[in-house]
Order: structure tokens, then sequence, then C-alpha cells
């Protein structure tokens, strides 16, 4: 039996991971109820289902009213911890928590946790492969697939857990402790909700602040807010870097992956094995490396991961060569940062497909690497004009306007000639003409597959 039987639970958010944790503990015999602000209109889905398994439902409302005899409130990534009703809950002495709180407290399994601005899906993916190898049940989720509650529970207490953790999820983790925790890079991003930088890295921390002194916490290196952590670490710090050669750590030595680890020095493989193209990639290797080896992973297994592992689906993916040029889809680059990243990883010789709906963020660096490694810019979408202008400054030579994903396939086809390749790598959102960057990706990758 676990703590949540025959305990009254609020449940905020009714998205894919709120109803999943609402079920999973109705299951193991909570009194549970479900709750959103938008109605069951406005969310457009049938909830009959989770009322026959006698599921309360307070759709279209978030009174204080709830939280009468509540005993635990939780909360879906999608729900601030800085709303009204969280407050009213905890000055009533709620036991307030995220669903990746929940997902610990039913685990017997170890978890590892990834976190980070950029990165986690690529590292947590990876570490999952690894994992695999070694026989023993491992299931991955979090911020990716199925929630970790429902993940959590099905895991044997000899397998492992691999989370992806957003910042959000750690807003209501309480005493969520990782065995093996990485914490990527640290950039600006989420401040509308965060508030500050200040706020959004005291939340990545929650990640490891449980840790004791037998648990992991991988840092990067190379990352000055990420090395510093190491101040206010429990667990053993395990440093990763793709620049410096460490004395205790993992890190690329004349192009070797290389674990320096108390005394012992294991060499996984080379860095051009890795199949996943770019350098932050290698760092995502890295970090990957680390958790496998500190998790019991064969180094022969994780190179062998590391180069076949193809890569998550809209991120750099290849998905056809057709007369010598290879096209990739990296749908997912949804801001500038990221396509720098796509375009960082190939040497030159770029059709590139940009443009969505804008974000208007600074173009400068994404311009000046467009200058150096782009044959010819196709752009669609609303940032067309922005980016255009941008381009027109930087002195990029071949600009084309299109009006759709169609054109621009058919037009980059016509262009390309090896060693050509052709990369959607929008830098902008896909809302104008897309549902999400999933869709604008499988549109892309339709178009490319009727080209041959
Ligand atoms: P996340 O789950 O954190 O969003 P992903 O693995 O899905 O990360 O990668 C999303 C994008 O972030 C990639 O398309 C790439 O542009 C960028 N990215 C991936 N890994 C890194 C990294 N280690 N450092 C910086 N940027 C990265």
């Amino acid at each position: 039996q676990t703590e949540f039987a025959n305990k009254k639970v609020l449940v905020l958010g009714a998205g894919v991971s709120g109803i999943s944790v609402a079920r999973t503990l109705r299951q193991l015999g909570a009194d549970v109820t479900l709750s959103d602000a938008k109605t069951a209109e406005q969310i457009n889905k049938d909830f009959s289902l989770l009322k026959a398994d006698g599921i309360n439902l307070a759709l279209g409302c978030q009174d204080e009213k709830l939280l009468t005899g509540i005993d635990y409130l939780v909360l879906s990534p999608g729900i601030s911890i800085y709303i009204p009703l969280v407050n009213a809950a905890k000055e009533r002495g709620i036991i307030v928590m995220s669903e990746v709180e929940v997902a610990y407290r039913l685990s017997d399994a170890p978890i590892i946790a990834i976190t980070g601005t950029n990165g986690k899906t690529t590292t947590t993916t990876l570490i999952g492969e690894m994992l695999k190898t070694t026989g023993r049940q491992v299931t991955v989720g979090g911020n990716i697939g199925a929630a970790l509650s429902d993940q959590a529970l099905k895991t044997a207490p000899d397998g492992f857990v691999v989370a992806e953790i957003s910042s959000f999820q750690l807003e209501g983790a309480v005493k969520f402790r990782p065995i093996i925790a990485a914490v990527l890079n640290l950039t600006p991003d989420h401040l509308d909700r965060h508030r500050t930088m200040a706020v959004y890295q005291e939340m990545k921390e929650r990640v490891f602040v449980n840790q004791q002194a037998t648990d992991y916490l991988i840092l990067n290196y190379d990352d000055a807010i990420v090395r510093d952590m190491a101040e206010r670490a429990a667990g053993k710090v395990v440093y990763f870097s793709r620049q410096h050669c460490l004395e205790s750590g993992i890190y690329v030595d004349h192009g070797f992956i290389r674990m320096n680890w108390e005394g012992k020095v294991t060499d996984i493989c080379p860095v051009t094995d890795i199949k996943i193209k770019g350098g932050h990639n290698v760092e995502n290797a890295l970090a990957a490396c680390a958790a496998g080896y500190f998790a019991g992973v064969e180094p022969e297994a994780m190179a062998e991961v590391l180069k076949t592992f193809p890569g998550v689906e809209h991120r750099i993916e290849p998905v056809a060569e057709i007369g010598g040029v290879t096209y990739y889809n990296d749908s997912k680059a949804t801001n500038p940062e990221s396509s720098i990243k796509a375009l960082e990883a190939f040497p030159g010789h770029i059709i590139l497909i940009a443009g969505g709906r804008d974000k208007n963020t600074d173009l400068t660096e994404f311009m000046l690497l467009v200058k150096d490694r782009v044959d010819h810019l196709i752009l669609l979408g609303e940032a067309q004009e922005r980016f255009a202008e941008a381009a027109v400054r930087h002195q990029v030579r071949e600009i084309h306007n299109v009006s759709s994903l169609a054109e621009a396939v058919t037009l980059a086809y016509s262009l390309a000639k090896p060693p050509q390749v052709v990369l959607l790598s929008p830098a902008c959102a896909s809302y104008d003409m897309f549902n999400n960057y999933e869709e604008r990706g499988r549109v892309f990758k339709d178009l490319v597959c009727r080209l041959g």
C-alpha cells in the first residue's frame, strides 16, 4: 500500500499527465478529484471513462472550495506553482507536489533524471538505449512519452526509470531524489513563468537537492553556471567537458571519449563514431556515457549505442538521400539558437529552409552563420520579411521567398547538387502554418519522400 491510499487528492490540470496521474492515484485507492480551469468543452476530451473509474471531475473552476478536506494537491507540469489556489493550499497545510514527485514516491526502481535548457530529450533517450543493454527493465518518461508516475509504477525494483525533467516539474519537487542526476546546460528560458534567471536556476537545482553522498551529479564543466552547481552538491560530482581534458570526469581527449574516474581511465569511442550530428550532440553523448557508466553499462555497449542511435525525430533527422543530396528534418528548431546548432553540424553547402511564426529574437549570430555556410536560403511563413531583411543586411547571397513548405521542398530539390544538403531548420515556431513542430516535420518528410 502506498501513502496515497484512502487519501483525498486534488489533481490540477486535465492534460495528458494530469489525467494519467489521476488514474494512477485512483487505482492506488485514493479519492481523486481532477480539476482544470477550462471546461470539458474547452478541453474537448471525453471524460466519461474517468467518471466511470470513480474519479471526480471539477472542470471549469478553480475555486478554493475544491481544497476542502484535501490531503494532497498534485500539479501537472502546465500548472504554475504561483497560482492563488496553490498558495491557499499551502496555507491550509495541504501537501503540494508535482507529478514527478508522485512518480518518485511510487517508484521502487532507482531514478536517473536529466534536466537542462536544451538536449534533455536526446540525452534521456540515449541513456534509455544504453541501459537497455544491461538486460534490466528500463522505462523512459517525464517530459517525453508517458507520464512518469505511470512508468514508475510499472518498473521492477531492479530496473531503472530514466526521466526527462523540466524546470516546471521541479517546481513541485519535495523529496524527489534521483540516484543519478544530470544538468546539461542553463540559458535564459521560460522566464515568463519563472520570472527571473535566479528562480529558473533554483528550480533546475532541485533535481539534486535531495541527493545523498552515494548519488552522482553529472554537470557540464563548459557551462559556468552549471559548473558552479558543484558547490551545492551533496552527491559525487561528475563533470563532462567537450572543451577541456579533466583530471576527473568524462571528456574528449585527442578525439576520443574518455572517462577518468578514481584513477581508472576508460576509453569509450572516437567522437567521429557518434551518429547524431553536431557538437551539441557530443555534449549529450558525454552526459549519457557518464550516466551509463555509473549505472553499470559496459563501455563497448555505450560505444555501440552511440554508433547506431539515429537521434530523436525532428532533430537534425536524416530523411532521405536523393541524387547524392541528403535531406534533414530539424523542425524542432523553433528559435535561432537551435538552428545555429544545426548549421554548425555541417561544414557548409547547406540549402536551408527557414521561417514560420517569428519570435522576434535577434538574428545577428544566426545570419552570420547563414552567410558562412548556406548556399541558398529559402524563406517562408510570417517571418519571411524580417528574415529576408536581416539576410540582405548580412550579405547572404541567394535568398528565395516561397509561399508554402511544398514550394520550398520543390525549389530545394531543383537547386540541390552534391555535396549540398537540404536542411529544414526553421528558427521559428510553426503555428502560422501548422498545429505544431511535429506536424511541420512530418509534412516535410512526406514531401521529401514523394520527391524520390
Ligand atoms: P530538449 O528536450 O531539452 O528540448 P532536445 O534533445 O529535444 O532537447 O533538443 C532540442 C534542440 O535543442 C535541438 O534541436 C538542438 O537545437 C538543441 N540542443 C540539443 N542538445 C543541445 C545541447 N547539449 N546544447 C545546446 N543545444 C542543444
